[in-house]
């Protein structure tokens, strides 16, 4: 990927450009597995949220959202932001939508037409039932839109059988490129929507992006470097297989699950909705000064970056991302690095349960996807 970044630049109207383009976008549809464009915008995870919200929504207008945390609370605030009349369902941290909530919601609310969720919610580590929302959400004929920056080519996702009209990535998650570049998949029915849609828009219209987009060309100029990378990430994603990566995060992530519970720490989502590309797991240090302290020691000492918490959930817990550039022996360093830093403050005594676990794991072979 770093090789591919390096490159000298290009024309962004000339035919390499057009040639890149190509095949970052067939790349994107192999991967989402869909046949609708992919619209692509100069913009972190959060533009493309706007993108969906704008070209979707009108003001005034009545829209569900499912929120399980920070990133669904996000989402749902841009739309409010914009003046659209936003009914959340939410659900506590650590669990996950249940379907028949959002059936109960939209049979309640008749005038809804558009359904927001989240795929993957990084702050929580949960993953929500996708399929059985988009079932239940398609089957009365809504509108669609999934924020799957952070489960986009890591877990299962048959974007196109699912019925789903808007699905938002991000380059610097699963796609193992840095951050830059916002990709949205584009249904007809989103287009057609998007037309009627009166939220003040400019930079993400769908609709002018799509004419440029036909001709192999962005409207703005591209982050040329943040393609190409992507492109690099999605070409390691063919060489291993799609499924073969899904695979590798559902056996990264039961190594994680089970090392830290044999460490004696608690995760923090319920047990059937753990997210396959990062774990929430409860402070095990007694107090969120201690925690820090933990996280900064982790850091500086032993090379490992944890994230704490975010919002409401900071001090509370700690989150290990294992999602992209991910393999058994980047496990094994984790807990190495984790357990030298857990003695060091305290929390366990002995080091090596966790590793144990987690070899364990991988010594019984393939975890297949839930
Ligand atoms: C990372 C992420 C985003 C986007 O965040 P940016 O910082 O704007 O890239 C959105 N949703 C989820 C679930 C994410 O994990």
């Amino acid at each position: 990927v770093i090789t591919a970044m390096s490159r000298p630049m290009i024309n962004h109207r000339g035919p390499e450009f057009a040639a890149l383009f190509k095949e970052l976008v067939e790349g994107l549809q192999w991967a989402l597995r869909t046949r609708n464009d992919v619209l692509l915008f100069p913009a972190s995870g959060t533009g493309g949220l706007e993108a969906a919200v704008v070209n979707l929504l009108s003001p005034d207008e009545q829209v569900l959202f499912c929120t399980i945390g920070s990133f669904g609370d996000r989402w749902a605030n841009i739309a409010a932001g914009y003046g659209a009349d936003v009914v959340r369902l939410e659900m506590p941290w650590g669990q996950a939508v249940v379907p028949e909530d959002v059936g109960r919601v939209l049979d309640e609310h008749p005038s809804i037409n558009q359904v927001f969720v989240t795929h993957n919610e990084t702050s929580t580590g949960v993953t929500n039932p996708l399929a059985d929302i988009a079932n239940v959400v398609k089957s009365r004929e809504k509108i669609l839109a999934v924020d799957s920056v952070s489960g986009a080519s890591c877990l299962p996702l048959n974007t196109d059988d699912l019925g789903i009209d808007v699905l938002v990535t991000g380059s610097q998650k699963g796609w193992m490129a840095p951050p830059g570049l916002t990709m949205a998949v584009v249904s007809e029915a989103a287009y057609a929507v998007s037309a009627r849609a009166k939220c003040p828009r400019w930079y993400f219209d769908f609709a002018r992006e799509r004419k440029y987009q036909e001709r192999g060309q962005t409207y703005t100029t591209p982050p040329i470097v943040e393609m190409r990378a992507v492109a690099e990430g999605i070409a390691m994603l063919r060489e291993e297989g799609l499924e073969n990566a899904w695979t590798r995060h559902s056996t990264v992530a039961e190594m994680v699950r089970t090392g830290m519970e044999a460490l004696g720490c608690s995760l923090f989502a319920a047990p059937d909705c753990r997210s396959n590309t990062v774990t929430a797991i409860d402070n095990p240090t007694g107090s969120p000064e201690k925690l820090k302290e933990l996280l900064a020691l982790l850091r500086t000492t032993y090379g490992l970056v944890l994230a704490g918490g975010q919002d409401k959930a900071q001090g509370q817990i700690f989150r290990i991302g294992h999602l992209g550039m991910i393999d058994e022996a980047a496990v094994y360093d984790i807990f190495d690095a984790l357990e030298q830093g857990m003695r060091d403050v305290g929390v366990i005594t002995d080091t090596g349960a966790g590793l144990a676990a987690a070899r364990e794991v991988a010594r019984r072979g393939a975890v297949a996807v839930g």
